[in-house]
């Protein structure tokens, strides 16, 4: 019995350390950090992780597969015009978290369509910024059990492809014309944070982060509060809503909803290993 006990110790170590951080998060510096995501906002639940993150000298990309281009109920407004609101919105929201413009990539589908986008030329564009950002930690939807079950269709798609293009970012042979021609470097990337999962072993304190995650959440205007997403004001494609456009009761109630909904701390599917490995970890069972 002994022995039983000393052997699953052996066998179930490698897993244990890999469940965790070498270093604790918080103390995390000149790390290459990446999160992929499907719309516009899906970062933002991260946004106190991602502020920490940025702060502490790691260099934080976020790229959005689709311009969040129809998510609306306004009947005047047009694709185009959403596709600028929502640029918009990101690129403040991250200005709140310390993100710089140029660390924002959005490869321009079609909000809702992703899963039918042609997914070799999908992986292949994502693979190509792999290799560029050369991420030393992908964070992504957990692409287990809730993905496989159920969700919106392109967050299905995500998370996904986020790891599929992992897996192909590493191996030379895979799109070597990046490799070859545009002298990119295959990239192995060894850390992965999921959020969306029934797996979380990764609880992140953000209480210093809680202000700058409220004002980036509030960003989205076009699609959290009801004047925007029904009525977004303004006739000028150039023209982008602030808080003042809320009529006073709107804006109080939407105000108070990001403060009493912004907690202390934010949650992931922490896994170190490489990206064949990502559904493997006593977080899951184990497998
Ligand atoms: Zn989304």
């Amino acid at each position: 019995m002994k022995k039983l006990i000393l052997l699953s110790t052996v066998f179930l170590l490698p897993l244990l350390i890999a469940a965790q951080p070498e270093v604790p998060i918080e103390e995390w510096t000149g790390k290459t950090i990446l999160l992929v995501g499907a719309h516009p906002d899906d970062d933002a639940g991260r946004h106190g992780t991602l502020a920490m993150l940025q702060e502490n000298g790691n260099d934080v990309y976020i790229l959005l597969l689709t311009a969040g281009n129809v998510g609306t109920r306004d009947r005047t407004m047009t694709r185009q015009r959403l596709e600028k609101i929502r640029r918009h919105e990101q690129l403040t929201a991250m200005s709140h978290i310390g993100i710089p413009a140029e660390n924002y990539i959005n490869l321009g589908y079609t909000d809702g369509m992703v899963e039918f986008a042609n997914p070799e030329e999908l992986v292949k564009r994502l693979v190509w910024w792999y290799r560029k950002i050369q991420p030393d930690v992908l964070i992504a939807f957990e692409p287990g059990y809730r993905y496989q079950r159920w969700h919106k269709a392109d967050h299905r798609a995500a998370a996904y492809l986020a790891v599929d293009a992992a897996r192909a970012a590493e191996w030379h042979l895979i799109f070597p014309e990046q490799v070859i021609q545009e002298e990119l470097e295959p990239v192995r990337i060894m850390e992965y944070m999921f959020w969306g999962s029934e797996g979380n072993n990764l609880t992140v304190d953000i209480s210093d982060y809680v202000e700058n995650k409220v004002q980036s959440r509030m960003s989205y205007l076009s699609q959290f509060s009801s004047t925007g997403s029904n009525n977004y004001p303004g006739d000028s494609d150039d023209y982008f809503m602030t808080l003042d456009d809320l009529p006073a009761d709107e804006r109080a109630a939407f105000i108070e909803r990001f403060r009493s909904s912004t907690g202390p701390t934010e949650s992931f599917r922490y896994y170190r290993g490489a990206p064949d490995g990502v559904g493997s970890g006593p977080a899951l069972g184990g497998n």
